[in-house]
Formats: structure tokens, C-alpha cells, sequence
């Protein structure tokens, strides 16, 4: 599916525009603060449901508005497609309606129809140099964008593990706590084995795709099962704690380079190279859509050439031959060595 077209209403910094785009490649310049990442931030809407950053939802809305609508037209075959996100403040929080071709969707019925996105922003540095939790939330996003198994898991997984530990926290005898929690041992347990498993298949599939140009990687799984065993040698420590200690929720993914040894890069990696195992990462996630859903994503790049020595800006120039690329950049000349059809949208 190929982008053509994205309008905007009262989305973040932009009151009323309307954008179009190259089936190749489309630069958008800019001096700070324009909006280039924000028109970046509508095409992976449109595509996902939701924004990529970690704010609150009602901040995609423009600042003393109470609605925004973001309508992107795609095209695939001979077809024409209108995907449409209204979003709307509410006292909680916001309201999202999605539709395709003006008919109302329900938010995982729109997600199947979207087309696929692969997302490069500096940001995403912090899967390697950040804490687990990042590398849980790069793996669950993920994973949830292609398997609604996955997310209904992990929302359930989530919500029945704070009612785990209130009991922990509130209980005072002995018998009925382990009365109380075998309910939601069994319940977690079930949704636990899912998201370990899934988790576990995709770590192997990187594993099977180690290579990115001379460069040989390979991810670690530190899983942290949540099952009958652990869960009576923790027992103790849990009732001091008060608090679930075992789970999916205590995962860690560990990330290392093989050249004569095997070096962990979250410790010992250059820039350059946690720069690159990011890289990998997102080349598997374009892999993962072409040879298991057949779909060609399209590539949404933020930023990205700032900071990159000429080899790992090589292999992005390499990437933007092959996929439809939206690129936010400071660096235009450099995409010259593209030789490609492009626009420029200049904001
Ligand atoms: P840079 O070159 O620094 O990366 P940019 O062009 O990518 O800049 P954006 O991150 O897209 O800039 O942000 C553009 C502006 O939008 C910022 O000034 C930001 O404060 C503003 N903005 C963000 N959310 C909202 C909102 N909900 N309403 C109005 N303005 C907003
Ligand atoms: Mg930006």
C-alpha cells in the first residue's frame, strides 16, 4: 500500500493542511519546530492507531481545540483507500473514531486493514542504552501491532497483575491470601505462558537474521516465567514485598555483537554500534512484514542522518531505494545520492 495524501485538523502544531506524497521518496525540511516530525507523527496515526510518543493521547489535539481529524488516502492495486482517525477531548482523556472509506471500524478491524510502517527516530536509542522497561515496550508494541492475541494478553496480563498485588498488598492472613491469589495464579499464568511464547519466537526469528552488512548480532532473552514452581519458591519474598516478584513484566532482552568474542553492547557498545543494533532491529522489522505478511512497509525516518558516520548512512540511502520513504531531515544533499523520484514538502 503506497501513501498519497494526509489531511490534517487541529493535529498538534497544524490547523488545516493538506499534504501529498511521492510513491518513491518525500523529504520534508524545515527549520525547528515547524512540525516535520509532528506530519511524520499523522502518517504513523493513520497507519497505527496511535501517536509515537510517549505523551498523552489528548496532546496529538491542537493546544485550546476539542477535536482533531487525520485522514490519510492510500492506494493499493487500482484501489483507493481513506483511512480516518477523529479525535476528540473528553473529561478521561480522548475519544478515537476510526474509519475506512467513511465506514465507522472498530479499532483492531482498522489496524488489519492499515498498511504497515517501520519507524526510525533517535529516540529509539533508548532500547539499548535505556532500562528493560523500554526494551519491554519496543517488544510489546511490536509484537501487538501484528498479533491481537498478543495485545489482548498483555492488556489482561497487565490488569489482573494490579489485582494480584492489591491482595498482596492488603492481605493479613495467611490462609485466605493463598486462597485468594490462586484464582489469578491460574489467570496470569495462561496469559504469562502466551506472552513469554510469542516473545520467545520473535527473539529466535532475530536470532535467525543475525546479519546486518559484515556486522553479526544476537539477542539474549532473560525471560522471567511466571509459573506453579516459582511461584511457591517466592512465596515468601512475595508476602515481605507485598508485590508479584516473578512475570513477564521482569523480561530483559539482551543485545551483543559477535566478531571474536561476544560483547554486550548495552554495556560496552560505541554510539556507533548500539546506533547500528537499532538498525538491525528495524531491518528485522521490515523483514518481518515482507517475508511473513508479503507487504511492503513503508519507512517513516526522523531525524535519522545527523548522527551516522558515512558506512550506517550508506545503508539507509540503500533502504530508501527500495521502500516509499517519508524523511524528515536537515541533510537534503544527502539524499541526493538517491537516485530515486522524490518531492519536497517544506514546512
Ligand atoms: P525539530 O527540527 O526540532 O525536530 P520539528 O519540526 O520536528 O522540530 P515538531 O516536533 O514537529 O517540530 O513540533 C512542532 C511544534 O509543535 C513544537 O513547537 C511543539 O511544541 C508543537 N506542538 C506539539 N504538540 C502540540 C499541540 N498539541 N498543539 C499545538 N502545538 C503543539
Ligand atoms: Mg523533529
Amino acid at each position: 500500500m503506497l501513501l498519497k495524501q494526509i489531511i490534517v485538523r487541529n493535529f498538534r502544531n497544524f490547523a488545516d493542511e493538506s499534504f501529498s506524497f511521492n510513491s518513491f521518496l518525500t523529504i520534508i525540511i524545515g527549520e525547528n519546530a515547524r512540525g516535520k516530525t509532528n506530519l511524520l507523527e499523522s502518517i504513523y496515526l493513520t497507519t497505527q492507531g496511535e501517536g509515537f510518543r510517549e505523551s498523552r493521547e489528548d496532546e496529538l489535539i491542537k493546544f485550546e481545540q476539542d477535536q482533531s481529524v487525520i485522514q490519510g488516502t492510500f492506494n493499493s492495486g487500482d484501489s483507493n483507500f481513506l483511512f480516518q482517525i477523529n479525535i476528540k477531548r473528553t473529561v478521561i482523556g480522548v475519544d478515537k473514531i476510526f474509519s475506512i472509506n467513511k465506514t465507522r471500524k472498530r479499532n483492531f478491524q482498522y489496524q488489519r486493514e492499515t498498511a504497515k510502517v517501520v519507524l526510525f527516530s533517535p529516540e529509539q536509542i533508548e532500547i539499548m542504552t535505556g532500562p528493560p522497561d523500554k526494551r519491554r515496550k519496543y517488544f510489546n508494541h511490536l509484537l501487538s501491532s501484528f498479533d491481537m492475541d498478543y495485545k489482548k494478553n498483555l492488556i489482561n496480563y497487565e490488569s489482573a497483575l494490579r489485582k494480584r498485588n492489591k491482595i498482596l498488598e492488603r492481605y493479613k492472613d495467611n490462609e485466605d491470601l493463598f486462597n485468594e491469589l490462586s484464582y489469578w495464579n491460574d489467570y496470569l499464568q495462561k496469559q504469562a505462558g502466551y506472552l513469554t511464547k510469542k516473545r520467545q519466537e520473535y527473539i529466535d526469528f532475530l536470532n535467525q537474521n543475525a546479519r546486518i552488512d559484515s556486522k553479526e548480532f544476537s539477542i539474549n532473552y532473560l525471560k522471567n516465567e511466571f509459573n506453579q514452581k516459582r511461584l511457591e519458591d517466592n512465596f515468601d519474598l512475595e508476602k515481605r514485598y507485598r508485590k508479584t516478584v516473578i512475570g513477564p513484566q521482569k523480561d530483559d532482552f539482551e543485545i551483543s555483537l559477535k566478531n571474536k568474542t561476544v560483547k554486550n553492547l548495552h554495556h560496552f557498545g560505541s554510539r556507533s554500534e548500539q546506533r547500528l543494533a537499532i538498525f538491525w532491529l528495524k531491518f528485522n522489522e521490515i523483514r518481518l512484514y515482507e517475508d511473513i505478511f508479503k507487504t511492503k512497509p513503508i519507512l517513516l525516518l526522523d531525524d535519522v542522518f545527523s548522527e551516522l558516520d558515512i558506512k550506517n548512512k550508506k545503508l539507509i540511502i540503500d533502504l530508501v531505494k527500495k521502500y516509499q520513504t517519508v524523511v524528515t531531515t536537515t541533510e537534503v544533499e544527502l539524499l541526493e545520492l538517491a537516485d530515486v523520484p522524490k518531492s519536497v514538502i517544506t514546512l
